[in-house]
C-alpha cells in the first residue's frame, strides 16, 4: 500500500512571514500515518522553513528548481548540494512554466535528475502535455517521452526518491480540472511505463500525484481513484485551511 502524498508549491508567491505562518500552521497538525507533506518554497525561505518543519516527520521542505552544475560560475542559479545544506529534502523538476518560460527541455531535466540524485535528495518529477496535444489524443505519447528523455537513464534503485507529477498543462492555475477518469488513465499509463522499463515491484511502490486546479472540492474524488497517490498543489497550497483539506481529503 502507497502513502498518501501531497505537495504544495507556491510558485513566486507569499512573503516570508507568511510562508512562515503557513508552514508553522501545516508542522503543527497531526496526519494521518500515512500521510507525506512537502512545501516548495521560494528558494530564501527554505532554510527557515527546514526548522519549522523539523518539529513534525511527516512534513519536508522542498524547492522548486535547481541548477544541474554542482557549483561554478552560473550568476542567479542554486544547486542541489546548497539546497540540501539548508535542510531541503525535495527538488520540484519539469515544472510546465520552467518548461515554458524559462526553456528547460527534457534533455536538461535529465541533468537536472542527476545533480539531485547525486546529493541524495529526492526529486517531484513534472510531466503533462498542453491543450492541442490533449485535443488531438496525444497525451500519452508526449507524457511518454518526456519521461523516456529525462527519467530513462536511471536505474530501478533511483526510483525510490522519485515522485512523479502529472499535471496536464491546460489545468494548471486554470481552474479547469481534468476529470477522475482523465487522471487515472494517465497515472495507470505512466504506472506501467514505469513496470515497462524499470519492473513491477518499482512501479508498484512510486508515488504519482495529480496536478492542476485540484481543490477541496475536487481533491476526495482524485485521490480515490486507483493510481493517484496524492497531489501536487498550486494556488490552493497557498491558504492553510484549504491545503489542510485537501491533505486530508
Ligand atoms: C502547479 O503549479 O503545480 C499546480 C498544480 O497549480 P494549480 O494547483 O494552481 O493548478
Amino acid at each position: 500500500m502507497r502513502s498518501r502524498f501531497v505537495a504544495g508549491n507556491w510558485k513566486m508567491n507569499l512573503s516570508k512571514p507568511e510562508g512562515v505562518a503557513l508552514t508553522s500552521a501545516i508542522a503543527e497538525q497531526k496526519f494521518n500515518q500515512q500521510t507525506e507533506v512537502v512545501v516548495c518554497a521560494p528558494h530564501i525561505y527554505l532554510d527557515e522553513l527546514s526548522n519549522i518543519a523539523a518539529s513534525n516527520a511527516q512534513l519536508h521542505v522542498g524547492a522548486q528548481n535547481c541548477h544541474f552544475a554542482d557549483k561554478g560560475a552560473y550568476t542567479g542559479e542554486i544547486s542541489a548540494g546548497q539546497l540540501k545544506s539548508v535542510g531541503v529534502e525535495y527538488v520540484i523538476l519539469g515544472h510546465s512554466e520552467r518548461r515554458t518560460y524559462f526553456g528547460e527541455t527534457n534533455g536538461m531535466l535529465k541533468d537536472k535528475v542527476d545533480a539531485v540524485f547525486a546529493e541524495g535528495l529526492k526529486v517531484i518529477f513534472c510531466c503533462g502535455e498542453v491543450l492541442e496535444e490533449r485535443e488531438s489524443g496525444k497525451q500519452a505519447e508526449v507524457v511518454k517521452v518526456q519521461l523516456q528523455e529525462a527519467l530513462g537513464h536511471l536505474d530501478a534503485s533511483s526510483f525510490k526518491d522519485l515522485v512523479i507529477a502529472y499535471e496536464p498543462v491546460w489545468a494548471i492555475g486554470t481552474g479547469k480540472t481534468a476529470t477522475s477518469d482523465q487522471a487515472q488513465a494517465m497515472h495507470k499509463m505512466i504506472r506501467e511505463w514505469v513496470a515497462e522499463q524499470f519492473g513491477q515491484a518499482t512501479a508498484d511502490a512510486i508515488h504519482i500525484l495529480y496536478g492542476g486546479s485540484c481543490k477541496p472540492s475536487n481533491a476526495a474524488e482524485l485521490f480515490a481513484q486507483e493510481d493517484v497517490d496524492g497531489g501536487l498543489i498550486g494556488g490552493a497550497s497557498l491558504k492553510a485551511e484549504d491545503f489542510l483539506q485537501i491533505i486530508n481529503a
